[in-house]
């Protein structure tokens, strides 16, 4: 008998919900595209490049229509003898420096077994290594730098590439900069004459509305699915949900291809709306185990604070309890407690962050105060703070005691 038996019963390609699949078709995107290849265009006519800055939340297209669009112009550009176009895309998340995007840039441009590495050498150096390697390569040279914002304000590359050509540092290639940043906040954060250069060229892309996700989504969920196992319905409730959220193409996607995974998973053979739900809520658990996580201490125990009382029955409870009962961790943990002042604020930040909620109540001569209770489900938010207390700070015991018992 076999162990691995092939389940196809929902996916025609599941691969195409996945981020590595690159669509052929873009939709709803024609105003952005036309200001892109307008902004392209002295690449065709042989001119130096614009630097072009793109700039929109994550999952709105901008890396799908950056490839789409390079492509074509590729293509096209073969059709002249008298352009030499190369195209380098460095995904920057896992880079911090302008110094790393460079030695990163460096490597790829060299061939294998000639990489430098990654540290030891003087800034300006590797700069000069790069520019030596550009003007090896030669003709138009466009690096597209995608997810810039992670290089955060260590931007002095941002500054001397653009200049490259004025100063002398570039003799024979045409450099152009393409930065996307899923942060419009970077953009602000920029160098004033990083900006003038960077930005020559600026492109917004805006959110999706439902309709718009709905029209992306069915073209996808066509290959993606077999036809006879969804509607319509399916793929306009992840629309909708995405666009009332962050107008997130990929997050349609994910929704789709989760409720896809629940269907199969239950053995259903058709997908429906309570397949999206479901996918919803683990979405949902996902983030929210993902914001706890990225608490600080503190922030932890505040949580954890109201968890217990949750636990007890006792929310909304008023924040001055709620401190009382931070205390008393922070005793039992042998942790030093901070000052009711700084819980408030870090309770305040759990409300932003949309694990807690608040009430305003009022409470006559004595001015108002503020009731806090989870917005997440109970069991969400203990898992999360049982990885964060228990596992980190070897707190097992005393957290186990405020989350419950949780041996049965
Ligand atoms: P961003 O780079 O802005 O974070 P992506 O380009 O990665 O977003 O898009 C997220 C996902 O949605 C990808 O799978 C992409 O193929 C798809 N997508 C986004 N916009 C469109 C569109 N206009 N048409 C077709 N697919 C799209
Ligand atoms: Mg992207």
């Amino acid at each position: 008998m076999r162990r691995f038996e092939r389940k196809r019963t929902i996916f025609a390609n599941k691969d195409a919900l996945r981020e590595s699949y690159q669509p052929d078709r873009i939709q709803e995107r024609d105003e952005e595209i036309d200001a892109y290849m307008d902004a392209l265009q002295p690449v065709i006519d042989g001119w130096e490049p614009n630097n072009i800055f793109l700039y929109g939340n994550t999952g709105v297209g901008k890396t799908a229509v950056t490839e789409y669009l390079l492509e074509r112009l590729r293509e096209d550009a073969r059709g002249y003898d008298d352009i030499d176009l190369s195209v380098l895309t460095l995904n920057c998340k896992p880079l911090s420096s302008s110094y790393q995007v460079a030695v990163e840039l460096v490597n790829e441009l060299r061939p294998d077994g000639g990489e430098i590495s990654t540290t030891g050498y003087p800034q300006q150096t590797v700069f000069n290594k790069l520019y030596e390697e550009i003007d090896a390569v030669g003709g138009t040279v466009l690096l597209v730098l995608d997810e810039i914002d992670s290089i955060g304000e260590k931007d002095e590359l941002l500054y001397e590439l653009p200049r490259a050509r004025s100063k002398g540092d570039l003799e024979n290639a045409k450099v152009g900069i393409i930065g996307i940043s899923n942060d419009f906040k970077f953009r602000d954060q920029l160098d004033p004459r990083v900006q003038d250069t960077l930005c020559e060229r600026e492109l917004q892309f805006p959110p999706y509305n439902a309709q718009e996700l709905s029209n992306i989504l069915s073209s996808r969920a066509e290959i993606a699915l077999r036809e006879d196992v969804y509607d319509d319905a399916v793929v306009r409730l992840c629309a909708a949900l995405a666009a009332k959220d962050r107008g997130s193409a990929r997050q349609a996607l994910d929704l789709l291809l989760l409720a896809g995974e629940q269907a199969q998973n239950n053995g259903d053979d058709f997908l429906e709306e309570r397949h999206v739900e479901q996918a919803q809520h683990e979405l949902e658990r996902e983030r929210v185990e993902e914001g706890i996580r990225q608490l600080t201490q503190h922030g932890h125990l505040a949580l954890l604070s109201v968890v217990s009382l949750a636990r007890a029955g006792r929310t909304p409870e008023r924040s001055r309890n709620i401190y009382d009962r931070y205390l008393d961790v922070c005793d039992a943990m042998g942790i030093d407690s901070l000052a009711q002042r700084s819980v408030h604020n870090h309770l305040s930040d759990l409300r932003m962050l949309g694990i807690l909620t608040a009430r305003e109540n009022r409470s006559g001569s004595r001015g108002n105060f503020y009731s806090y209770e989870l917005d997440v489900p109970l069991e969400s938010a203990r898992r999360a703070l049982e990885d964060e207390l228990g596992i980190e700070d070897g707190l097992e015991r005393t957290t186990q005691a405020a989350l419950g018992d949780h041996g049965e």
